[in-house]
């Protein structure tokens, strides 16, 4: 049935799919249901699932808070395009638990929230130039998606169409180095945008990078932004600024926001600097930032919001995911000890990846990491897991999200998979281990 679905996929969508990593040879599955870590397709097979829609599922599938919140709110209607309670609500929760946000505004995705909060940079700094690191994700927004690594770490477009000259002002930095610093201080920029953790490749930032960073936006007037896409209420309530104890001018979320059920993003910062989103404040079109989106705020989305952000507050959310992905990194840590393999482990919290490497004695920071990675080895251990019953994100490059309802066993079983893969890819000798 799934093969059937992709034979009339790929005559309507490109290359069968919605987004290019959701394929996989020869096809991928079709899912008809999911509940709290597993998934379903059409064959009725079952998978363990760490994909968990894209990350942003910290409570999984078909949490209660999120589900009984969109059934009450269906009942009274769920795209009015007006004023609701529930964008107001949410907006303080957030204020709440994220002290850096002290004014919050919608959107409906991630990638839209990171242009807003460049337009908001740009606009308060005076300032053009932006600054990106390498192997960092944000969207595909134009001006940021180079170096992200997907396509290489160049300096230059990882998609074809962009205009020539979106990068113009896109200053591409390096984590962990000292010339970051530099570089911001000769360049005036607007602002700097990192990930705290990187996407997919889940490589944490060092603290002592990041304090020194904060330093150096402070000293030259650049706002720094840390895009919680990812580990907003994922690594703390508080996400990610909360554990590396940095508190930036703007945060950028989206995923776990509505408990990663429906499509959502966030900008969230300083007031005086949120303000220039006020028409009232800002009437002249110029000095103030344009904020667009037909369903940001809907009431469904932040109805189910409201709730997860009652779960997150409770926090033992999160000594959970976080022992079972400590769990993970031990046993697969472990596992290559045993097996001699070619192999890294990085992550935090519940955010896990094994690096397959294409040569030995490479250092554990992004750049190796990126530069030596063995994407075909990666993608046969994709398909290793899935022929176990376990669905990993994704294809050529598999890393976990460990969410609230996933078990001890089957973080055991995780790991026990991962072993008998790196085991068949183990030198000759160390086999029978
Ligand atoms: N920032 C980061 C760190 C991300 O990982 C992503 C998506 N995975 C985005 C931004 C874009 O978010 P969206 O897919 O909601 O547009």
């Amino acid at each position: 049935m799934s093969k059937e679905f992709y034979d009339r996929a790929v005559r309507v969508l490109p290359n069968g799919v919605t987004r290019p990593f959701r394929f996989f040879e020869p096809y991928p599955f079709y899912c008809k249901k999911a509940y709290g870590s597993k998934l379903v397709d059409l064959e009725n097979r079952v998978y363990t699932d760490y994909w968990q829609g894209h990350g942003g599922l910290v409570l999984g599938h078909l949490h209660p808070s999120t589900v009984n919140a969109a059934k009450e709110q269906l009942e009274l209607g769920f795209h009015w395009g007006v004023c609701n309670e529930w964008e107001v609500k949410l907006a303080e929760e957030v204020s709440k638990l994220v002290p850096s946000v002290e004014m919050i505004t919608w959107t409906n995705s991630g990638t839209e929230a990171n242009l807003i909060a460049l337009k908001l940079a740009r606009a308060y700094t005076h300032r053009d130039k932006i600054g990106k690191f390498e192997g960092h994700f944000h969207g595909i927004v134009e001006p940021l998606y180079i170096a992200t690594g997907l396509g290489g770490l160049a300096d230059t477009p990882d998609s074809a169409g962009h205009d020539p000259s979106s990068a113009r002002n896109t200053v591409v930095l390096r984590s962990h180095n000292q010339e970051s610093y530099k570089t911001i201080k000769k360049e005036s920029m607007a602002c700097v945008m990192l990930e705290l953790v990187s996407s997919a490749s889940h490589v944490p930032e060092e603290k002592e990078f990041i304090k020194g960073l904060r330093e150096v936006c402070d000293e030259t007037g650049t706002l720094l932004i840390i895009d919680e896409v990812i580990t907003g209420f994922r690594l703390a309530p508080g996400g990610a600024q909360e554990v590396w104890g940095v508190s930036p001018d703007i945060t950028t979320f989206g995923k776990a926001i509505t408990g990663g059920e429906f499509a959502v993003g966030a900008v969230g910062g300083k007031r005086q600097i949120m303000e220039l989103m006020n028409c009232k404040k800002y009437p002249k079109p110029s000095d103030h930032v344009s904020q667009g989106g037909t369903y940001v705020g809907n009431p469904l989305s932040m109805r189910a919001g409201y709730a997860a952000m009652k779960v997150y507050q409770e926090g033992s959310l999160y000594t959970h995911i976080n022992k079972l992905g400590q769990k993970l990194i031990d046993g697969l840590q472990e596992a290559i000890k045993d097996t001699h393999v070619n192999a890294k482990v990085t992550g935090i919290g519940s955010l896990v990846k094994l690096h397959f490497l294409k040569t030995s004695g490479v250092g554990a920071d992004l750049r190796s990491l990126k530069m030596n990675a063995d994407s075909q080895t990666d993608n046969k251990y994709f398909h290793h897991l899935l022929s176990k019953g376990i669905f990993a994100m994704i294809p050529n490059e598999v890393h976990f999200y460990i969410c609230l309802p996933h078990t001890e066993e089957e973080i055991d079983e995780l790991i026990s998979a991962s072993r008998s893969f790196l085991k068949s890819l183990a030198p000759l000798e160390t086999r029978t281990i």
